[in-house]
C-alpha cells in the first residue's frame, strides 16, 4: 500500500533482528497525523523489535523509514526524536531521579530547558503531590503516569508506546486509556504496541504482527468483523 499523503510516520520493508536471528520480515506500517494506531500481538510476536527500529535504538536491515518528509532510517535515535518522535519504553522511568527530574530530562533531551511542568502536572495531579520524591516510590500505576509526562514533557508529534498495560491492574490499564484518550483529543499520533485489547477502544486503526510479520492492518471495525481475528485475539486480556 503506498503511503497516505497525510502519513506522519511510514514504515516499508522492514527487518530487523540481533544477531545472526532475524525478528521483522518486511513489516509496513503507517501513523497518519493526529491517529492513533494499535500494534497488537502477543508476547514475542516482535512489537518491541519493531518500535525500537522505528525510533533508531535498534538497526533496519532492511526498508525504509519515514518521518513526516524526512527518511530517518540512517538517523540516530536523537535525532528522530529531534524530528518530533518520542519513545516510552515499558519502564520508562529513572527510579532513583525525583519525580521532577524525570521530568525535566524528558524535555531537556530535546532542547527544551523548561518544560510547561504545572500543565503536565494538571492533566497528572498525583505527580506534582509527590514532586520531590524519587520515581521509585511510586506505584507502578503512578509510574506509567510519570512515564507518560515525561514523553509528553518532549512535546512529541509521535509518541511511540511500548506496552502501557504492563504490570498494571485493570483499573490503572482503565485510567491509561482516559489519559490517551485525552492526549487524542488533543491531536497527538499514538502508535502502542500492546497485547492487551483493550487499548481497541482508543485507536483508529490496528495493525495485527504474528512472528515478526503483519499478518492483519485495517480499522478496528473491519478487525472485530473478521472471525478469524475475534477468535485468535479476543480471548486475550
Ligand atoms: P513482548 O510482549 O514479550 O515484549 P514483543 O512482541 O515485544 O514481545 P520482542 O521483544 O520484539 O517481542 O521479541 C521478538 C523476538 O526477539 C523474541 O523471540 C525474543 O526472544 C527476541 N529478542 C528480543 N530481544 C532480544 C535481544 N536483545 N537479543 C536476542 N533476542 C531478542
Amino acid at each position: 500500500m503506498p503511503p497516505d499523503a497525510t502519513s506522519l510516520l511510514t514504515a516499508q520493508g522492514v527487518n530487523a533482528g540481533y544477531g545472526t536471528m532475524q525478528v521483522l520480515w518486511g513489516v509496513d506500517l503507517d501513523v497518519r497525523a493526529g491517529e492513533t494506531v494499535l500494534l497488537l500481538g502477543t508476547n514475542g510476536a516482535g512489537k518491541t523489535t519493531f518500535l525500537k527500529s522505528l525510533v533508531g535504538l535498534i538497526e533496519a536491515r532492511h526498508g525504509n523509514i519515514r518521518l513526516g518528509d524526512a527518511d530517518v532510517t540512517r538517523m540516530r535515535s536523537s535525532e528522530r526524536m529531534r524530528l518530533g518522535m518520542t519513545y516510552m519504553s515499558e519502564l520508562a522511568v529513572f527510579p532513583d531521579l525525583s519525580i521532577e527530574e524525570n521530568i525535566r530530562i524528558g524535555a531537556q533531551a530535546l532542547g527544551h530547558p523548561n518544560p510547561n511542568i504545572n500543565e503536565l502536572y494538571e492533566t497528572f495531579p498525583v505527580l506534582r503531590e509527590k514532586r520531590r520524591a524519587p520515581a521509585s516510590s511510586l506505584s507502578g500505576g503512578q509510574r506509567k503516569m510519570l512515564g507518560i509526562a515525561k514523553a509528553l514533557a518532549a512535546e512529541p508529534r509521535l509518541l511511540v508506546m511500548d506496552e502501557p498495560s504492563a504490570g498494571l491492574s485493570p483499573l490503572f490499564v482503565k485510567e491509561v486509556i482516559r489519559i490517551l484518550s485525552d492526549l487524542r483529543g488533543r491531536g497527538l499520533a499514538l502508535l502502542i504496541a500492546e497485547q492487551n485489547i483493550a487499548f481497541l477502544e482508543v485507536a483508529s486503526r490496528v495493525f495485527v504482527l504474528e512472528g515478526g510479520r503483519i499478518r492483519f492492518s485495517g480499522t478496528v471495525a473491519e478487525m472485530t468483523d473478521n472471525e478469524a481475528l475475534r477468535k485468535a485475539y479476543f480471548g486475550l486480556k
